[in-house]
């Protein structure tokens, strides 16, 4: 299947502002992909180009295998897009702004259904200032719908709401994607990226500094895993300080803390120790990097890297 989205050496300037400087990616079909970034990194930007609603300086935009600085009102009929608040007036009820974001398309849902679907019935006929955080952004998720759109992009769908309703926001784009639709989304809950999506690219400073799937970018980091040991009788730092590969050696009471860029060496070279001291192992505990620790990382050595 072709790709859904491809955006080839995207750049956008505001003013003396290089927003976004060269941005690369490609996104399958049936994927969730996310776009990370520190704050001002340019992801709002680039989806913004995306969607039309700001014209790209330079490079080349392809979604559902339109050209989309070329053609963006078609682009606009096959694409749902929810952005980080949407503002709609006080008065205007769920059910009264799904009829009126329908009447702009040729293809659409009914209401009830989108209803239905993001959990907003009971709400149907209430008024926009009357509803909680969560069902606004599930009300922006179900206008996103509207149109039955191939591709669903989402700029922060879950900033500012609780755990819960972050829980059920999660659950309902995991069930686009079941769907067959296609979902790029950005966040700053690494957590989240790391769940929910195929794979994610990571923005700074309007460049591309990693893509890949989230479990590929934590097994090509050259971020340690942290291992915790306790054996009996205990063993001494020192010892453990002497493994191949071992760094950062702490004792928290009856446990030995460590981290390892090179589990296996240092993890058989410790079953040996243990087997030639007579010690007996009580409880290892190997945790792999996560994608937050990760992405600090890269950051940070880009930040590094680049002097503007
Ligand atoms: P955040 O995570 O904070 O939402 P972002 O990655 O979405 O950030 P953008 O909103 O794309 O980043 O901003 C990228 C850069 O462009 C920032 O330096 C920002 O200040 C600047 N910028 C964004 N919009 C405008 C604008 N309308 N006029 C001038 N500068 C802008």
């Amino acid at each position: 299947m072709p790709a859904k989205v491809i955006v080839r050496d995207l750049s956008k300037r505001y003013g003396g502002v290089e927003a976004v400087r060269g941005v690369s990616f490609a996104i399958e079909a049936g994927e969730i992909f996310g776009l990370l970034g520190p704050n001002g990194a340019g992801k709002t930007t680039t989806l913004e180009c995306l969607v039309g609603l700001r014209e790209a300086d330079a490079g080349g935009l392809e979604v559902c295998g339109l050209d989309a600085r070329k053609h963006p009102r078609e682009v606009k009929q096959r694409i749902g897009v929810a952005l980080q608040s949407t503002a709609l007036q006080d008065k205007i009820t769920p059910r009264e702004a799904l009829k009126l974001f329908g009447a702009f398309y040729r293809v659409r849902a009914e209401p009830a259904a989108l209803l239905a679907r993001f959990a907003l019935t009971e709400k149907a006929d209430a008024r926009f200032d009357t509803l909680s955080g969560g069902q606004r952004q599930r009300l922006a998720l179900a206008l996103a719908f509207v149109n039955k759109p191939e591709l669903v992009l989402l700029d922060e769908p879950t900033t500012g709401l609780d755990p819960a309703a972050r829980r059920e926001l999660h659950a309902e784009i995991l069930q686009m994607k079941r769907d067959g639709h296609t979902v790029l989304l950005t966040t700053h809950y690494l957590d989240e990226a790391e769940q929910l999506c195929d794979r994610i690219a990571i923005i700074d400073r309007g460049r591309v500094i990693a893509t890949g799937a989230p479990r590929e970018l934590i097994a090509r980091s050259s971020v340690s895993q942290s291992v915790t040991l306790v054996t009996e009788p205990g063993i001494d730092g020192a010892a453990v300080a002497g493994l191949p590969g071992a760094s950062e050696v702490r004792s928290e009471g009856a446990a030995v803390k460590f981290r390892t860029a090179r589990p296996t060496e240092t993890l058989a070279a410790l079953a040996a120790l243990l087997a030639a001291r007579r010690l007996e192992l009580v409880e290892l505990q190997v945790k792999k990097a996560s994608l937050e620790e990760v992405f600090v990382g890269l950051t940070k050595s880009a930040a590094g890297d680049d002097p503007s």
